[in-house]
């Protein structure tokens, strides 16, 4: 095969040479993307000053406060202790859409303020619950990443070591949740979703079922069942998949029960 974009020879069914992978600048571009309607609002209705005053090249020219995101952003790491760190990418991603637990079926708007917040938050650290969650989402985001990526037909030699590297800083996040237990159970079904997207199902099954055994919560269990159907699913275990989906009570399933039932191939 050849590259789509350059042109170069592909070793099996590649579309994308490594050189042309490693050159994207933004890689949450390979994320299934989102609609934000909050930024449309901005644009409307309240004007944001960045955008109505566009892209300024003059350097006299600086913003240092402001209710637009990435303002605030730029504010809190020219900060001194960049205490609002963890406040502001709690709360950013959450309103993203990035939840605490991962799902795989997140949407994130195109939004280079993402990118510079997981490059900018990757060497922070801060000792508090609330730094641990956004951690906990920031890792979502890697997570995304290594699935999305190792679907794509990108030659493998370039595809192992971003999986490599992308996991490893899932993980790394994910670990700034051991000290709050109940955030490290939620981070704890997100990283099995991470092995299994990596390779390792077995594992993530043996997790998620430690998980489901001693859940309280009627639909934290049903989102744990959710990813136990869908690693049953994706290694070939349909009919145990159907019927670990049979078993949530109506009252807490969501639609990813019947999308899977469809997907699986389940008609009632
Ligand atoms: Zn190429």
């Amino acid at each position: 095969m050849a590259c789509v974009v350059c042109g170069a020879e592909t070793k099996g069914a590649a579309l994308l040479c490594g050189k042309c992978f490693g050159e994207i600048d933004d890689p949450l571009s390979l994320l299934p993307a989102a609609l934000d309607p909050k930024s449309d609002q901005r644009l409307f209705q309240i004007g944001s000053v960045s955008l109505r005053i566009g892209p300024v090249s003059s350097a006299d020219i600086s913003f240092s406060k402001g209710l637009e995101p990435a303002l605030r952003l730029r504010e809190i790491l020219a900060s001194e202790d960049k205490g609002g760190l963890p406040q502001f990418v709690d709360h950013y991603l959450a309103g993203l859409g990035v939840g605490l637990y991962l799902r795989g079926d997140e949407r994130l708007p195109r939004r280079g303020i993402i990118w510079s917040i997981l490059r900018s938050a990757k060497d922070l650290d801060f000792k508090t619950e609330q730094w641990a969650a956004a951690s906990v989402r920031m890792g979502n985001i890697h997570a995304l990443l290594v699935r999305e990526v190792s679907r794509l037909p990108i030659e493998a030699s370039a595809v192992l070591p971003f999986v490599q590297k992308s996991s490893d800083l899932a993980r790394t996040l994910y670990a700034r949740s051991l000290p709050y237990s109940s955030l490290n159970l939620v981070a704890s079904a997100d990283e099995a979703l991470l092995d299994h997207w990596t390779g390792n199902s077995e594992k993530a099954l043996s997790t998620v079922e430690g998980l489901i055994g001693s859940e309280k919560s009627e639909s934290i269990k049903a989102h744990l069942l959710i990813v136990k159907a869908t690693v049953l699913a994706e290694t070939g275990m349909k009919s145990q998949a159907v019927q670990v989906l049979e078993s949530i009570p109506g009252k807490v399933r969501d639609e990813r029960v019947a999308r899977l039932k469809a997907l699986i191939g389940v008609t009632r």
